[in-house]
């Protein structure tokens, strides 16, 4: 076990969850999914009605639900060693990834007082060492950490990716508005005024369009060997 913090930062589906959870369980580190705070406080506002049909944000809500503690997020390991999201007692780590929090999480992540909320429990959670993967981690919420990755990867391969991944988890997938949902989450996150989605400058670029994940762990465990004596394989 080591206290390193490895922030992985990029855009939409590439693949940073899947690279962080191997890292994080070959160094026994926790594994932390800024995403999947966003999308469960997207969920959290669909259900109650403080998201419309349209889109349309009751930003007065949302932050006094989040003041008054009415979003309770945490993380739980699964019997499978997986890291589960729970929204209060409710397990919603599928949940969260359907279509309708994807469509809406981009708007609802730019709202300052919401990536403040965020930031904070972050923080609580990883600031004894963790691989945490997101938009903003290495430039906001550890702009100290020991390594940054910035991940990028061509939208085709990104978009296929992420249906084999809704069609394995059993949720139906449609290739093209999947596509549609990667390049506008891109384009939301990396022109919101607060925390944009950016490369840090001490960050070091990661093009997965042609790798598996075998072999990022290779290309990761050469940087780790160099700099902190530690291996991934
Ligand atoms: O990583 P994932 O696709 O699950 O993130 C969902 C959305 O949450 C992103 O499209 C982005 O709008 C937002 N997000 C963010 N900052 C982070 C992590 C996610 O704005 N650190």
């Amino acid at each position: 076990m080591t206290d390193i913090i490895i922030a992985i930062d990029g855009l939409s589906s590439t693949g940073k969850g899947t690279f962080a959870k191997r890292i994080a369980s070959a160094l026994d580190i926790p594994y932390l999914d800024s995403g999947a705070m966003y999308r469960a406080i997207t969920l959290y506002g669909l259900r109650s009605g403080i998201i419309e049909w349209n889109g349309e944000i009751d930003q007065h809500a949302l932050q006094e639900a989040l003041l008054l503690n009415r979003v309770e997020l945490s993380f739980v390991k699964g019997k499978d060693g997986e890291s589960r999201i729970f929204l209060g007692d409710e397990d919603v780590s599928l949940k969260v990834r359907e279509m309708d929090v994807a469509r809406n999480v981009s708007p609802v992540s730019a709202i300052p007082f919401v990536r403040n909320f965020v930031d904070e429990q972050l923080h609580r959670l990883g600031s004894k060492g963790c691989v945490m993967d997101g938009r903003d981690i290495g430039t906001a919420v550890f702009p100290n950490a020991d390594l940054k990755i910035f991940m990028v990867a061509d939208a085709s391969v990104r978009a296929r990716r992420r249906v084999l991944q809704m069609e394995e988890s059993g949720q139906k997938a449609d290739y093209e508005e999947i596509l549609k949902n990667v390049q506008e989450r891109d384009f939301q996150d990396s022109h919101r005024a607060f925390h944009p989605l950016r490369k840090a400058e001490d960050a070091i670029e990661l093009d997965n369009s042609d790798m598996t994940v075998d072999q990022q762990m290779v290309w990761l465990d050469a940087i780790l060997r160099e700099r902190f004596s530690l291996s991934v394989l």
